[in-house]
């Protein structure tokens, strides 16, 4: 009993569906027809919503990112020399650990603050109450460590640079003469 109503309700439901795809087919036409304004209208929508995006980025990056990104990302000034290398020890274990662990994708950002960071020491460097010797000494390290990890990350973009292993001597030695300086 209740078959044949499944049935018959299934047949109807059959000549629904086809009945549907008809008109959807047929509905579907319609604006086949009418393709070429369709596309037209999208493509002036686009277009416009393109130049929109663009002013909005060009606009943020005049007034937002450029003002704002940097000071976000470099790390804030440095009270001391001393904080600057405490920070540069911090940042060398790190990221040596990250190549020791090869999960070099966790510091590579790391390596990147070193450049701003060692930026920032040179500044203090150049203020500090140092001898000029000392200063000299300091500089030279800070350029070893630019040079150092510059070659490393140079090598995790593709180009041609050294593995870590192959500078981190350099690294150690240069931080170990800021270190000296810096609390002298
Ligand atoms: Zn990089």
């Amino acid at each position: 009993m209740s078959r044949p109503a499944w049935l018959l309700s299934s047949a109807q439901w059959f000549v629904l569906m086809i009945a549907v795809a008809y008109v959807g087919g047929m509905t579907g036409c319609q604006p086949a027809e009418s393709t070429p304004e369709t596309p037209a209208a999208a493509d002036h929508d686009h277009d416009h919503d393109h130049d929109g995006h663009d002013h909005d980025h060009a606009e943020q990056g005049a007034d937002l990112d450029v003002d704002n990104l940097p000071e976000l990302n470099t790390p804030p000034p440095l009270d001391s020399l001393d904080e600057g290398v405490e920070k540069l020890v911090s940042m060398r274990d790190e990221i040596a650990k990250g190549f020791a662990d090869d999960d070099v994708d966790s510091i590579h950002d790391q390596l990147h603050g070193v450049g701003d960071l060692l930026g920032q020491i040179e500044e203090k460097v150049a203020t500090s109450e140092l001898s000029d010797d000392a200063k000299q000494a300091a500089r030279e390290a800070v350029e070893t460590l630019f040079d150092a990890y510059g070659e490393v990350d140079a090598k995790l973009h593709g180009v041609e640079g050294k593995d870590y292993q192959d500078v981190s001597e350099d690294i150690d030695s240069a931080i170990e003469t800021l270190t000296n300086k810096s609390s002298s």
